[in-house]
C-alpha cells in the first residue's frame, strides 16, 4: 500500500531544530526535538520522566509536547511525570487511546501534528502492537519510529501479526533514502549477529555489520540509521529482493516462491528462535 503525504509549506523564516538522543532504561532511546530559538521541546517515547525533566532544565527548553509510538511502558513511562511538571499534552496511537497513561489525543493515519514550524504526519505502522504509529517530520527529514524498524532488525510482533508489520515496512520503505530513523531501542549488536547468520556470504553486509559494531564499540548509538542503509541491508526490508529470496531459500527459512509477506513472516520467527531476548 502507497503512503499518503502532504505538501509542507516552508516558512519564510530559518528553522533550526535539534534532535537529541536521551538513553534510558536497558537500551531505550528517548529523544528531545527542540526548537532553540523559541525554548521549546517535543519528547518522543519518554521513559523516564525526571531524566528527561532534568534534561530539558540543562538545556532551558520548556516542554510542549509529548508524543507516544505505542503504549509499552518504556515508551509512555514518562508521561504523568512530565505531564504535571509541564501541562504539555500527550499524543499517541488512537487505537491505544486507552493505554496509554495521560493520553489527550488519539491520532491515526494521515493526520497531522505540529510542533514551532514543523508539520508531523503520523504514518500507521502496526505490527509490534495493535496502534503502533511512527511520527515523520519531512522538513527536518526524520522519522521516530518507535519499535517498528531497528538497525538490521524489526520489532517483534507482540501484538500483530506479520501481514501487518510488512505493510508498516514497506510504508516506512517508500520514504526517501535520506530519511533519518530515530528508532526507540539501541539493537544492533544482536541485529547483526542475526543478519551475518541469514546472509553469511553478503561481503557488502558484513561491511556494513562492521561499522555498525565499530560505531557501538565507541560508544555511539546506531540510532539515527539513514534510510537508504537499511534498504540495502536490514533483511526485513527485503523480503521481495530477488537474491535474497535465494538466500533464504538456500538457509531453509523461506521457500523461493512464497510470497514476500510470507517470507517476512517466516524470517521474522527464525529471528523469533534465534535465541536472543531482545526484540
Ligand atoms: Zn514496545
Ligand atoms: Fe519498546
Amino acid at each position: 500500500m502507497n503512503p499518503t503525504f502532504f505538501d509542507v509549506n516552508e516558512s519564510s523564516r530559518t528553522m533550526s531544530f535539534t534532535i537529541e538522543i536521551l538513553p534510558a532504561l536497558s537500551n531505550n532511546y528517548t529523544f528531545l526535538l527542540s526548537d532553540p530559538d523559541l525554548g521549546l521541546a517535543t519528547v518522543i517515547d519518554p521513559s523516564d520522566g525526571p531524566q528527561v525533566a532534568t534534561a530539558l532544565k540543562k538545556r532551558d527548553l520548556y516542554l510542549a509536547l509529548i508524543l507516544n509510538t505505542h503504549h509499552h511502558p518504556d515508551h509512555t513511562g514518562g508521561n504523568e511525570f512530565l505531564q504535571q511538571e509541564f501541562g504539555a499534552p500527550v499524543i499517541g496511537p488512537l487505537e491505544e487511546k486507552n493505554l496509554i497513561p495521560g493520553i489527550s489525543r488519539g491520532v491515526t493515519r494521515n493526520d497531522i501534528i505540529t510542533f514551532s514550524t514543523l508539520r508531523g504526519q503520523v504514518l500507521p505502522t502496526h505490527g509490534h502492537t495493535d496502534g503502533h504509529i511512527s511520527f515523520y517530520f519531512p522538513q527536518i527529514k526524520a522519522l521516530f519510529s518507535g519499535d517498528v524498524l531497528f538497525p538490521l532488525g524489526c520489532g517483534r510482533l507482540i501484538e500483530g501479526n506479520s501481514a501487518q508489520m510488512w505493510e508498516s515496512l514497506i510504508l516506512i520503505r517508500n520514504l526517501p533514502d535520506d530519511t533519518l530513523i530515530y528508532a526507540s531501542h539501541e539493537l544492533a549488536e544482536e541485529n547483526v549477529s542475526f543478519a551475518l547468520s541469514v546472509d553469511k556470504k553478503n561481503f557488502e553486509l558484513q561491511k556494513r555489520a562492521a561499522t555498525l559494531l565499530a560505531q557501538r564499540k565507541a560508544g555511539k548509538p546506531s540510532v539515527p540509521m539513514i534510510l537508504g542503509d537499511e534498504k540495502r541491508f536490514n533483511p526485513f526490508l527485503r523480503p521481495d529482493n530477488a537474491d535474497f529470496r535465494k538466500v533464504l531459500a538456500t538457509a531453509g527459512i523461506a521457500p523461493e516462491d512464497a510470497d514476500p509477506a510470507a517470507v517476512f513472516g517466516l524470517l521474522r520467527s527464525a529471528k523469533d528462535h534465534f535465541g536472543q531476548n531482545g526484540l
